[in-house]
């Protein structure tokens, strides 16, 4: 989506972070590096730690990205669970900034599904999709119980450019992948371009419709 962006608009997108109970955006920004968002650490305070346990993780390692403000006044936050999943890097970065940054979040604790016991993030099925020809990046999972089973359904919009007869073809594909890299079964519904329902601000990509328990 972002070099559809920059392609059609002429410009260079970099991604900026923010949540409404820190400050909003401009907690975090990418550098024309793209590598990853500085994070303005004299403000802010970052951690990563797991989810789990709430202990926190050596430098490098995935978990859940927690911010403390240090300059905030009047509404201070001590620690506060993003739930946004994420890795951090004090690594020099190109640009010669040397804020500590934030990698690509690659999940929310609160989107982990779990199907059949395998824990799966909408985003891993993401990056199977934009890595394979003939899909574009317009897709939603559908999440059923059948039986005693929990059975996703991946529907994906067909690359503008892919003609109708391949998109069995493509679907098996996905499907193929998606197995192999992610570790689920899966069936595969390839639509037309325009097809999945676009959303206003952030995406639906998950439509579970698994009966609620507790
Ligand atoms: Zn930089």
């Amino acid at each position: 989506m972002r070099r559809e962006i920059e392609r059609r608009l002429g410009l260079k997108a970099v991604d900026i972070y923010g949540l409404s109970e820190i400050m909003g955006p401009g907690v975090a920004c990418e550098c024309v590096a793209q590598a990853g968002l500085h994070g303005w650490e004299d403000h802010f305070l970052f951690e990563v730690i797991d989810p789990g346990t709430g202990r926190s993780l050596p430098e490098g390692e995935a978990g859940e990205l927690v911010i403390t403000t240090l300059t905030k006044e009047a509404l201070p936050m001590l620690r506060y669970r993003t739930r946004d999943i994420t890795r951090l890097t004090s690594e020099p970065c190109a640009c010669g900034r040397t804020h500590r940054r934030i990698l690509r979040v690659t999940g929310r604790n609160d989107d982990m599904l779990i199907i059949r016991g395998v824990n799966v993030y909408p985003s891993q099925i993401e990056a199977v999709l934009v890595g394979l020809p003939g899909s574009a990046p317009h897709y939603q999972l559908v999440v059923e119980r059948k039986g005693s089973l929990d059975h996703v359904t991946i529907e994906v919009e067909a690359d503008p450019a892919a003609e109708r007869a391949a998109y069995a073809e493509i679907g098996r594909g996905i499907a193929h992948h998606v197995k192999s890299l992610v570790g689920i079964t899966t069936d595969v519904v390839v639509r037309r371009p325009g097809e999945i329902p676009r959303s206003q601000g952030k995406a639906v990509r998950v439509r579970d419709l698994r009966p609620k328990t507790g």
